[in-house]
């Protein structure tokens, strides 16, 4: 088997919510039991409905948030248990892209000094800051002249492909892309998403690209995973669970038709999936998909199906399908 880059065992995480003086605090799972292996220069799209959990799990992977149980192991080390010196090397080998191509950058900065300020901060001297920086910006195909420019003379587009260049500075093995297309014009998300590709291919890069459209990321990934309420639903090679999704939830995330237009494409969820996403604090007994899925039966409400491996690592959580 090739080596992992990242390993996720057994993750959860409960946050405590609200009425801090009450007795006993309603906690939101946001991760229940998730484990992810995935390898050297592969790319893993995670989707699902928004509080799925899906940046919560980045969150984690990041270190920016403790787990309430399980680990996470990146390049072999426990992020949990890394001394000062592996997890400062960690953080150099794990870049993160947000969706909001503002909050990547700070608004007061030109392009130029955002870019440089990662190697600044490692002590990397100007003039070899000042060069990489210029690589960067070849590597996300923005002219060089933009390096004086400020966020708000540039498109949503090009300040993605900014934020993505600022990630790429310190050479990082890993990177995670949490929703990087989902506030762009479709017809721009689809460059971004090539030249995502392109920059993975080139430097052999481990990427983890979240999204809430499967149809978005299935093109790109070798892998998809599909949450819903915390859990994985479904997991395996992006191919065999776009073209043979097994899940009722999966099923239903890919029969929404992609319209060009974002406003329609905003609607269509509504269209296929009956019903919302239930409260996270007031979570149904055995599967939480049930009270959305057309297949429900007795057993659904009373254990919540395992994921279990349909062949060549195809695993599916469902009683019924
Ligand atoms: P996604 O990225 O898939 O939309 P999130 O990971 O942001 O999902 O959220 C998963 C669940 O955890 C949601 O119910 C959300 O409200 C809750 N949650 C996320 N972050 C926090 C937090 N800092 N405090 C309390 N609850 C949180
Ligand atoms: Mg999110």
């Amino acid at each position: 088997m090739a080596e992992a880059m990242i390993e996720v065992n057994k993750l959860s995480k409960l946050y405590l919510s609200g009425a801090l003086f009450k007795k006993s605090k309603p906690a939101v799972r946001a991760l229940d039991d998730v484990s992810i292996r995935l390898e050297k220069g592969k790319i893993l799209g995670i989707v699902g409905e928004s509080g799925s959990g899906k940046t919560t799990l980045a969150n984690v992977i990041l270190k920016l948030t403790n787990a309430t149980s399980g680990n996470v192991r990146i390049n072999g080390i426990d992020i949990a248990h890394a001394d000062r010196r592996e997890m400062k090397q960690l953080r150099r080998s794990i870049a993160v892209v947000f969706q909001d191509p503002m909050a990547n950058l700070n608004p007061r900065f030109t392009v130029a000094k955002s870019i440089m300020r990662p190697m600044i901060v490692q002590n990397v001297p100007r003039q070899e800051a000042l060069r990489r920086a210029e690589e960067v910006m070849d590597m996300v195909k923005m002219d060089r002249m933009y390096l004086d420019s400020y966020p708000k003379n540039l498109s949503g587009g090009q300040l993605q492909r900014i934020a993505i260049a600022r990630a790429l500075v310190l050479h990082p093995k890993i990177m995670i892309l949490d929703e990087p297309t989902s506030a762009l014009d479709i017809s721009i998300q689809a460059q971004v998403l090539n030249m995502l590709l392109n920059i993975q291919r080139q430097l052999d890069l481990t990427y983890v690209i979240i999204s809430h459209d499967l149809n978005v990321v299935r093109y790109i990934s070798d892998y998809i995973a599909v949450m819903y309420l915390g859990r994985i639903v479904e997991i395996g090679d992006a191919d065999e669970v776009s073209e043979h999704p097994i899940h009722p939830y999966t099923e239903s995330l890919l029969s929404a038709v992609p319209y060009p237009d974002p406003k329609m494409a905003k609607e269509r969820k509504r269209i296929v999936l009956e019903g919302d996403v239930p409260s996270p604090l007031h979570m149904p007994s055995g599967c939480a998909f049930r009270t959305r899925c057309k297949y429900a039966t007795e057993k659904c409400a009373q254990e919540c199906p395992p994921l279990v491996d349909r062949g060549d690592g195809h695993q599916v959580a469902c009683w019924n399908k």
